[in-house]
């Protein structure tokens, strides 16, 4: 009886992985498509000074709206491109839009502005992958300077010798580098310390948790205080609420990125939002 269970269980499992591996396939098919349709766009959300509350860069999102007007979230899809391997191309076409859109917000006179762009795993770990950042500063000339690629934590924790000797070599080019959703893996405090990085990126879970219990910002006090200790540079991701942008001004995080400041926007909207801003900077 127990072998039956066990069979039927085995039975039940397998044919759920067929329908999860089938609709895989299904949406790895369709973003092939959507990206040879210009499905697929970037929009940019603004980084904000905590003190002045002036923009001082702005993160490339990648965004999938289907012909029926429906979104899919870069956090189901990102996965399929990185399986499928259509990251490497969705990637660099990613890299190379969010900088000719760092060129063109200096054209509009933005001559201080940065801009983060996103770089998974897979990307990371291709041979290829340094010389398609050189080529792309090169063929965009988007200034390294006014360049940071964000890797996320999980990544950093993993073949650490390759990560250091790769850090380096990115940095030679000029751009700088963020780990991005920190608090979430374990780096110790020495491996940090051997890593080229400048700035580190708080995790939006721990700035829900700021206003949430009495011990609830230790995490991003600790972050902060890492980040002065090593002399990285800290920003806060998901600031929603007032109170949480004043703990951490107050916790001395100098920058943020959250819907509280600004949503991820397209283009054209994100050149006419700065515009205002700086309308408002002069009045
Ligand atoms: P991430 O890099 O940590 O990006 C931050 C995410 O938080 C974005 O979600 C952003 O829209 C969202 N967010 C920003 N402020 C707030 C806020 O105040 N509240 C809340 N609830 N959310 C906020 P998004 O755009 O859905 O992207 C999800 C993840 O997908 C990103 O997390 C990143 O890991 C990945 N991703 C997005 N675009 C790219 C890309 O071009 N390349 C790669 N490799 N990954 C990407
Ligand atoms: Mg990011
Ligand atoms: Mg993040
Ligand atoms: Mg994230």
């Amino acid at each position: 009886r127990a072998k039956l269970q066990q069979r039927a269980g085995h039975f039940y499992f397998s044919r759920s992985m067929g329908v999860e591996i089938r609709e895989r396939v299904r949406m790895m098919h369709a973003l092939r498509t959507a990206f040879g349709q210009d499905q697929l766009f970037v929009v940019y959300q603004p980084q904000i000074d905590l003190v002045t509350r002036r923009p001082m860069g702005a993160e490339a999102l990648l965004r999938w709206q289907t012909p029926d007007g429906k979104f899919i979230s870069p956090d189901r899809f990102i996965p399929i491109a990185e399986y499928s391997g259509l990251i490497i191309d969705l990637g660099e076409w990613v890299m190379r839009t969010a900088m000719r859109e760092l060129v063109a917000l200096r054209a509009a006179g933005h001559d201080n502005f940065m801009m983060s762009i996103n770089v998974s795993q897979v990307q990371f770990r291709h041979p290829y992958f340094l010389e398609m950042l050189r080529s792309a500063l090169e063929d965009t000339k988007a200034p390294p300077e006014f360049v940071e690629l964000e890797i996320t934590e999980s990544m950093a924790m993993e073949e650490p010798d390759l990560l250091i000797k790769m850090l380096g070599q990115i940095k030679q080019t000029g751009v700088s580098i963020a780990i991005d959703d920190f608090g979430t893996g374990f780096s110790s405090l020495s491996y940090l310390q051997r890593l080229q990085i400048d700035r580190l990126k708080i995790d939006r879970a721990f700035v829900t948790e700021i206003t949430g219990s009495a011990r609830g910002s230790s995490i991003a006090e600790m972050v902060i205080q890492l980040g002065r200790n090593l002399g990285l540079a800290v920003i806060a991701e998901g600031v929603e609420d007032e109170r949480q942008a004043m703990i951490l001004q107050t916790l001395g995080c100098p920058l943020a990125q959250g819907f509280l400041f600004a949503r991820p926007m397209t283009a054209p909207v994100l050149a006419s939002w700065l515009n205002d801003d700086a309308l408002q900077g002069a009045a």
